[in-house]
């Protein structure tokens, strides 16, 4: 028996309900990441109720429901207030919850998840309703409310709550198998990544450092973006590859303006052969199409061409506006416009092509010993775990943004 009401956050799953026999296996994921991502709160108690998860701990409610937000795999976050099967103890929490917010009308929404409660949903919601009439003054407004109060009946409780707010949507982390995911610094990757774990795939890392022709700068930027993500997944690798010397022998073997597109090539193929060890199924690029002249169609397919592995290009579609606007959200914005020095630029002759002729491209591949370089730099890479410390570091840096309300 509970006496006074406690504050709980529900979590309504949307996709994950339709995934029938692997069901299991997703909300085992997707507990086993919302422990891991409210891990510094403090410890929670999670108890599963057909599609939603009941999570309560002794942290501040609206520190918990803002974490849950960014948890791939969850549609629907909702404050609530957990108390006894009775409609006494629900008509309280309604006054209590109600009590704080500004506003005129309201209507009560009432489910039943346990059918065998002694009143119909309309029952209790009139019941509920006049509580809240009577002792706070508000009028009913079923069709366009200022506040609606939502109540459901549950097999050992009550949950009341007055706030729906719409979760990171998506697939659990982990449940659609591993990428690795080419992060160079800039804005665009890490959004690529994030959309890409939203969709169920855990990421690893690897970034291509102008090393030493260029400053580490954009390999502290890689670490700390590496750290801002890993609060989804946890144990996310980053792989480091000095790519300097790499870039000179293309430029020496005569790339030209073809420099940009044969060292895409090159990273794709080293990130394949890592891929492979990590046994990922995919790579993971921040392509836009027509964005700068790499990612031009034609030189989109030539660079997919070298690619072992099937190249996922998330944000192929996004516009430069809007991939702003998710890094902002994403907390990854205010890492990704630190000054660096991308190594991209390195040995570049203006104009770069927008069409690059596959036959060039291999051409200078022969000449620059390409098999070679890839065993080589793959078989280099520096192994990086960006740790807890750095993702709290970063993320207290970033606080995430709040998600729109459900209404
Ligand atoms: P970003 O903001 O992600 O750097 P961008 O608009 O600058 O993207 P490009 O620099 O042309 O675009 O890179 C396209 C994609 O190639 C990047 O999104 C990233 O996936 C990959 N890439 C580019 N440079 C690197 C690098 N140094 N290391 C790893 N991946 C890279
Ligand atoms: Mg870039």
């Amino acid at each position: 028996m509970m006496d006074r009401p406690r504050r709980c956050v529900l979590l309504k799953f949307g996709e994950l309900a339709l995934k029938g026999r692997n069901r299991p296996r997703f909300v085992n994921a997707l507990e086993r990441n919302l422990r891991r991502m409210t891990a510094d709160l403090g410890p929670i108690e999670v108890r599963h109720r057909g599609g939603v998860f009941i999570v309560s701990g002794d942290m501040p409610q609206e520190e918990l429901a803002e974490r849950c937000l960014g948890l791939p795999g969850v549609s629907v976050v909702q404050p609530a207030l957990r108390c006894e099967r009775d409609a006494t103890a629900a008509a309280d929490a309604a006054v209590e919850l109600l009590r704080e917010l500004p506003g005129h009308t309201f209507a009560v929404r009432a489910t039943r998840r346990d059918k065998r409660f002694a009143l119909r949903s309309i029952e209790l919601a009139r019941l509920l309703g006049d509580a809240v009439r009577v002792r706070l003054g508000l009028d009913v407004d079923l069709s366009n409310p200022d506040l609606e109060l939502f109540v459901e009946v549950d097999h050992k409780e009550l949950l009341v709550s007055v706030e729906r707010l719409r979760g990171a949507g998506g697939l659990p982390v982990g449940t659609s198998g591993r990428a690795l995911v080419l992060l160079s610094g800039g804005l665009d990757s890490p959004v690529a990544a994030y959309r890409m774990m939203k969709r169920g795939l855990r990421c690893d890392f690897v970034h291509f450092s102008g090393r030493p022709f260029t400053s580490p700068e954009s390999i502290y930027k890689a670490y700390a973006l590496v750290g801002r993500l890993d609060r989804f997944q946890g144990d996310s690798r980053l792989y480091v590859v000095t790519f300097g010397p790499a870039q000179r022998r293309l430029a020496t073997a005569g790339a030209g303006r073809l420099q940009v597109l044969s060292q895409r090539r090159l990273m794709v193929r080293v990130a394949a052969a890592l891929g492979e060890r990590l046994d990922a199924g995919a790579l993971v690029t921040g392509d836009s199409l027509g964005q700068v002249a790499s990612q031009t169609l034609p030189n989109l397919a030539v660079v997919e061409e070298a690619a072992q592995l099937p190249l996922l290009r998330p944000l192929i579609d996004r516009d430069k506006s809007e991939i702003v606007d998710a890094a902002r959200a994403l907390g990854t914005y205010d890492i990704s416009i630190l000054p660096d020095e991308d190594c991209c630029q390195l040995f570049t002759s203006k104009p770069a092509s927008t069409r690059g002729h596959p036959d060039d491209l291999r051409r200078i591949e022969r000449t620059a010993d390409i098999e070679e370089l890839v065993e080589q730099l793959a078989e280099s890479a520096e192994l990086f775990h960006p740790t807890l410390e750095e993702r709290a570091m970063v993320s207290a840096a970033t606080p995430a943004s709040r998600g729109p309300s459900l209404g």
